[in-house]
């Protein structure tokens, strides 16, 4: 589905007046913005930023997923959390904090990292989803969700002082399983530093925004890798695979680099 544009009031118009206007949004774009659903899981070091920077912009609908609950070694990188929120659930106090920065958005917590079938019913009620899991089971799993029900796939992803920002568009580009057809090995406590995962996050809500709004030129079909550590900045194009068991039955219409 595409989102369908809704009328701002006055005090709405007032809020966005900053991102409203040349090289930005128009005003049909911020309508856009107010008539799109967003699903971010989960809302950790990258999602936690994605979903504060769309809840900020105006996103009408935002809806996290993320289970269990606050922990220490968190709060290096999750901006939503707060010393106060330890040992207690996350998404409940994380959606918390999102409504309390834009009255004008619904904010929907889920406290669970979604299954296969979650993942596809919460993607029919979406425009675009946000993956920012640490594993490539749920990164893939999001991925048939946008497969299957045919919503463009932001993935994000960190380690230690690098990330990768890949959008995907099914019909249109390859997807995140063409790019990892076998699932990589998972490091559970890999290292990160905060402002690679806010940073990557931040960029992720960039593309979902401009997507969402229509503005710009989205990085449809690339991935964006920042090496901070080194100081690389690169884009490549994704080149999808005949033989990809998600999106290889998919009939694919290119789109102008
Ligand atoms: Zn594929």
């Amino acid at each position: 589905m595409s989102p369908t544009p809704i009328p701002l009031t006055a005090d709405e118009m007032e809020r966005y007046a900053r991102q409203i206007g040349p090289g930005v949004l128009n005003v049909h774009g911020q309508q856009l913005l107010k008539g799109s659903t967003a699903l971010i899981t989960r809302v950790g070091g990258m999602g936690g930023p994605a979903a504060q920077m769309l809840t900020m912009a105006g996103v009408g609908r935002v809806i996290i997923a993320h289970g269990g609950d606050l922990i220490s070694p968190d709060l290096n990188r999750q901006v939503l959390a707060s010393e106060a929120g330890l040992d207690r659930p996350r998404a409940p106090a994380f959606a918390e904090r999102l409504r309390s920065l834009n009255r004008f958005v619904e904010v929907e917590a889920i406290d669970y990292e979604p299954d296969d079938e979650q993942a596809i019913e919460l993607a029919r009620r979406c425009d675009i989803i946000l993956a920012c899991p640490p594993t490539f089971e749920e990164r893939l799993r999001l991925n048939r969700a946008s497969v299957r029900v045919g919503i463009p796939l932001i993935d994000a992803a960190q380690w230690g002082m690098s990330g990768t920002l890949a959008v995907f568009r099914p019909g249109h580009t390859a997807c995140l399983q063409c790019v990892y057809p076998d699932t990589p090995p998972f490091e559970e406590l890999f290292p990160v530093v905060g402002g690679i995962s806010s940073a990557i996050g931040s960029l992720a809500a960039l593309e979902a925004i401009k997507i969402l709004s229509a503005t710009g030129k989205p990085l449809w079909g690339k991935m964006l890798t920042y090496d901070a550590y080194h100081g690389h900045v690169r884009t490549v194009k994704l080149s999808r695979r005949d033989d990809c068991p998600c999106c290889g039955a998919t009939k694919i219409q290119e789109i102008d680099p």
